[in-house]
This record gives structure tokens, C-alpha cells and sequence, in this order.
């Protein structure tokens, strides 16, 4: 769901040498070869038209939106484990984060960031495994991991969701999870096709004997992608001590129906 208008044309009045009508024609071609299929979308994060939460007239994220991404960290629980959640998916805060994910409108992630950053916190703060009184930055030893795109999202998107967010908080993700074969799209399923759709969906790509991870998702819904990626890390021999979560949709959506689990499926 995005409410920007998408720039049908780029602004004529910036080029301080204007080149000839040939040279143009060149240089846009050149330079549209180089752009992902996004590029209504990129034109449209390089000139916002309206925020991304409400769709409010020439702001990125209008003072309402911004106040409503505001960080209200709380423990989550679904079935076989516990998570820490920013926000939850709902209103606003589910219009910017559909509108960053599917809408290209990577201006809200400077907000989703730091939002992010503060269910990171909590989860390295409160896992098992980690010591309460770990000075900031100091999560050296638990590797940041997300849950795998499927080759359909990087096409589409270019970019991974919450890779990106981690980057933006100043971490590094371990992109140590790979797809294994093909799950269907997880929208509309129940909890149970869910469950199913995951099993042995993810795979390490390395040996984890001895290492810990702290995973971490843009949306957490029923879990299964969590517990998959739980699966796969424990198969390979790694810890997992916790788990953080951008937004969690509340429980009374957990059937399935309108819920956003949308790019976890696999290759
Ligand atoms: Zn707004």
C-alpha cells in the first residue's frame, strides 16, 4: 500500500550545462540501462511527493507518522520462542513499513532504523547468553542474521529489507541463511499451511559450531519463518540467543488473513 505518487518525469532545471538534444537522449539511455526496474520508485524516494504513512502532501514522513514509528519495545511470544518487537503492524506504522518493502520508499528507513535498533537492543540485552551489563557494541561474537529473500523480492526490490536496516543501525548482518527449493507464497495461508510451507526451507551455508546469532525480521507474524530459521542455524551447529523484530502483527490477525509475511518464501 503506497500513497506516494510516482514522478512521471525528472526535474528539468538542475543541469548546470545543459548537453545537446543528441547528448541527452545518450545519456539517458545509458543511465536507464544501469537502473532496476524500480526507477518510478527511486524517482519517487529522490522527490518525495507525500508521506509514506498517510500519504500527507510533500513530506517524507509527515510529524504523525514519524510519532507513530517511535519506538515501544515489548516481548513478544509465539510458539518455541520468545522475541523482542519495536512496533506493531498496524496503521501507520504497517503503511510506512509496506510502503518501504514493496513500495520502494527507502526514505523511511533512516525512521524504521531506529526503531529497529531498539528491539536489537533489547533482544542481545535479555538473551541467553549475554551478559546484562555488555557495554554498547559490544554484541561481538553474536552474529545479526535475517531471513533470506527469495529471488523473486531481489528482483523486484534490489535491495533486502532488513539487511538494510541493520546497515542503517551501524551492524552488519551475517547473510548466512540460503532458500532450499521452492515454498509458496506465505499470504493467505493459515498458520498451519504456514508451518508446513517453511519446514526445511532454509539451509546454512557454513558450519556454525560455536557462533550465536541473534535473528532478526521486519515483520514477525505466526513465527514460522523464525522457527525455520531457528531449524536451519541449530541444524548447522550455531546458537541462537534471541530474536528482534522491526513490528509484530498482534495476535488476534494470527490466522493468516492480512497478514504481510510477504517475501519469505523461497526460491
Ligand atoms: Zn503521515
Amino acid at each position: 500500500m503506497s500513497h506516494h505518487r510516482p514522478a512521471s518525469h525528472p526535474p528539468a532545471s538542475h543541469s548546470s550545462s545543459p548537453p545537446t538534444a543528441a547528448g541527452v537522449t545518450t545519456a539517458t539511455r545509458l543511465q536507464l540501462s544501469r537502473l532496476p526496474v524500480v526507477l518510478g520508485d527511486a524517482l519517487a524516494v529522490l522527490f518525495p511527493t507525500a508521506c509514506s504513512g498517510c500519504g500527507a502532501d510533500d513530506v517524507v514522513l509527515c510529524a504523525a507518522c514519524r510519532d507513530a514509528l517511535r519506538p515501544r519495545v515489548h516481548q513478544v511470544q509465539r510458539d518455541g520462542f520468545t522475541a523482542w518487537a519495536a512496533l506493531e503492524y498496524a496503521g501507520a506504522v504497517r503503511s510506512v513499513i509496506a510502503a518501504y518493502k514493496d513500495g520502494g520508499r527507502t526514505d523511511a528507513a533512516p525512521a524504521l532504523a531506529a526503531a529497529l535498533r531498539q528491539a536489537i537492543g533489547a533482544a542481545l540485552l535479555h538473551g541467553p547468553g549475554t551478559r546484562a551489563d555488555m557495554p554498547a557494541g559490544a554484541s561481538a561474537g553474536v552474529h545479526l542474521v535475517s531471513i533470506p529473500s527469495s529471488a523473486a523480492a531481489w528482483r523486484s526490490r534490489g535491495y533486502h529489507p532488513v539487511n538494510l536496516l541493520i546497515a542503517r543501525c551501524g551492524l552488519r548482518p551475517w547473510t548466512v541463511l540460503e532458500g532450499v527449493g521452492e515454498a509458496v507464497d506465505q499470504v493467505g495461508l493459515t498458520r498451519e499451511q504456514r508451518a508446513l510451507n517453511k519446514d526445511g526451507s532454509m539451509r546454512s551455508r557454513h558450519h556454525l559450531e560455536g557462533q550465536s546469532f541473534l535473528l532478526v525480521d521486519d515483520i514477525l507474524t505466526t513465527g514460522a519463518s523464525i522457527r525455520e530459521a531457528v531449524r536451519a542455524l541449530s541444524a548447522a551447529g550455531g546458537t541462537v540467543i534471541g530474536v528482534a523484530a522491526l513490528a509484530e502483527t498482534p495476535r488476534r490477525f494470527g490466522g493468516g488473513a492480512g497478514s504481510y509475511e510477504t517475501d519469505h518464501q523461497m526460491p
